[in-house]
């Protein structure tokens, strides 16, 4: 079946189809972080429907490119460089090596391509000036080149594609310089920004533009036709960045080539926490590394994210990532009782699970085909599972119905092993299911890099005391782990943490 996605500039859903003649290969690219400062949750709720964006046009087949731009010159990242009395390199570096690492935490795959605006200076000043000899940028008073909307149009070009917008009640021949605005502020947008004292050291000598910095939006358009060329296939970034980020990416560079400029856009609606607008004054304002430091995992946190369709707005609550631990709990559950089933090692530190038993991995050629028709027959859920998730999200990414798919597998899953009904093949199968769905979740298995250092720490000192016959030490040890909230079980396959 075919994937349908919401498409922002036909505000319809359609049939995703890329260029590719062969209909094989997929460009993708995402708005990346600004980087100055940690991202939000509401950033990551975006960055996730990224990753969910490109793990299901790889489930469906195809060969995807992603790239995602790391924002690393723009007006706030040179206040806070000013502020902080920094270099820019100095001082975006770190912000950007905490993205990566975040973005690790989430289980989110890393883009195939990371530029950087400041890598891509001569592009941007090549991009800018195909525009003047155009005639459709101009170089103002202030040294500063601009955008002229009026000069577009009047090429028979569309401004306002993604947002409508009522062009009678614009003021021709404003100006705007920074890089935000609203749409009742529509005006020519600043491309270069010629250099003024606030920069400091932040700009660069340009013969024909003279000494500046590039504005926000012309960075994208430049980075994107880069690498994917000067129509690509899909464009995602959150809601705000439709007007005026993505609007005038448009209209720079369809104005630059002539051609459409990307086929697909898909815009993430916002996060609120505890139903508000995150602020740092109401307290509800959330970095990655702030719930981490609550205790919560990557995992719980990127299942919460994943749990909302991507065009209604999410309510974060510290509430949903207790019932996101809750709701992961079922599934390890379930799948470590598979895993037994199956005779393959039942380790909470597994990665991964998959098609590991000893008696599948065995088979070869026609006896592994017998033994998962078998299993099929024995166990009609896992082929529904994989069915049943493909189809919902073809349905333009319908979450909150896979997760329903999940969770009635999982019963279903639960109750063929209470009345050992399943068998190791089926097992197997079972499993092989529920990875070819992760591959799209992301959500893997618990792992041992949940449990904290400190606690395996203390798991591996109790081991040890056990091996030297000190039982009282193993017993304070055990009670410290239950203070910590850790119990430790021992089973035949040895020592087990959980929380309580
Ligand atoms: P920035 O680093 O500010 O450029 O933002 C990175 C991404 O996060 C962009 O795609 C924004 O649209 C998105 N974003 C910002 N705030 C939120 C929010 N509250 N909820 C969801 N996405 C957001
Ligand atoms: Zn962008």
């Amino acid at each position: 079946m075919a994937l349908k996605l919401f498409n922002t500039l036909s505000r319809s859903i359609q049939e995703f189809m890329p260029l590719d003649p062969a209909g094989k290969k997929a460009g993708m690219y995402c708005c990346g972080p600004t980087v100055y400062d940690f991202a939000h949750i509401g950033n990551w709720r975006t960055f996730v429907f990224g990753d969910l964006v490109r793990r299901t046009l790889e489930f469906k087949g195809y060969a995807v490119t992603h790239v995602m731009n790391i924002t690393d010159v723009e007006d706030k990242i040179i206040k806070r460089v000013q502020e902080n009395k920094t270099s820019l390199r100095e001082f975006t570096g770190q912000y950007e090596a905490a993205f990566l690492e975040d973005l690790k935490t989430l289980n989110c795959l890393l883009p195939h391509h990371t530029p950087h605006a400041t890598d891509h200076i001569a592009d941007i000043i090549a991009l800018i000036e195909k525009l003047i000899a155009r005639g459709i940028a101009y170089k103002a008073a202030d040294g500063s080149v601009y955008f002229s909307i009026e000069k577009y149009r009047g090429c028979g070009c569309n401004y306002g594609q993604l947002l409508k917008l009522n062009f009678d009640e614009m003021r021709a021949g404003e100006r705007v310089k920074s890089d935000e605005y609203a749409k009742e502020s529509v005006a020519d947008f600043a491309l270069w920004k010629a250099r003024v004292p606030e920069d400091g050291d932040v700009f660069w000598k340009s013969e024909s533009l003279g000494e500046g910095r590039p504005g926000w939006h012309i960075e994208c358009s430049a980075m994107s036709m880069k690498v994917l060329g000067e129509s690509f296939d899909l464009h995602l970034g959150g809601e705000d960045l439709i007007f005026p980020h993505h609007e005038d990416e448009i209209a720079q560079s369809e104005g630059a080539t002539g051609k459409p400029f990307v086929k697909h856009w898909l815009h993430g609606a916002h996060l609120l926490v505890e139903g508000k607008k995150m602020s740092k004054s109401l307290g509800n304002f959330f970095t990655l590394r702030d719930l981490l430091a609550k205790g919560f995992t990557g995992r719980e946190i990127r299942y919460a994210l994943l749990t909302a369709h991507y065009r209604e707005t999410f309510n974060f609550t510290l509430d949903g990532l207790h019932g996101a631990r809750t709701a992961l709990a079922r599934i390890d559950e379930c799948l470590g009782k598979l895993r037994e089933a199956a005779g393959a090692p039942n380790s909470d530190s597994a990665r991964t699970v998959g098609v590991q038993s000893r008696d599948v991995q065995d088979c070869s050629g026609d006896t592994l085909k017998r033994e998962l028709q078998h299993a099929e027959t024995v166990l009609g859920a896992p082929n529904d599972l994989v069915a049943r998730f493909t189809a919902v999200l073809d349905d333009d990414l319908n979450i909150s119905a896979a997760w329903a798919a999940v969770f009635e597998w999982v019963r279903e899953t639960n109750r063929r092993l209470a009345e050992n009904s399943l068998g190791a093949t089926g097992a197997a199968s079972a499993l092989a299911a529920w990875e070819k769905v992760d591959s799209v979740l992301g959500i893997g298995t618990k792992s041992g890099a949940d449990v904290p250092a400190e606690i395996l720490a203390l798991a591996e000192a109790r081991t040890a005391a056990k091996k030297a016959k000190d039982f009282k030490c193993a017993d304070a040890i055990r009670d410290k782990l239950k203070a910590k909230g850790w119990v430790i079980e021992d089973t035949s396959k040895g020592p087990k943490l959980k929380k309580i």
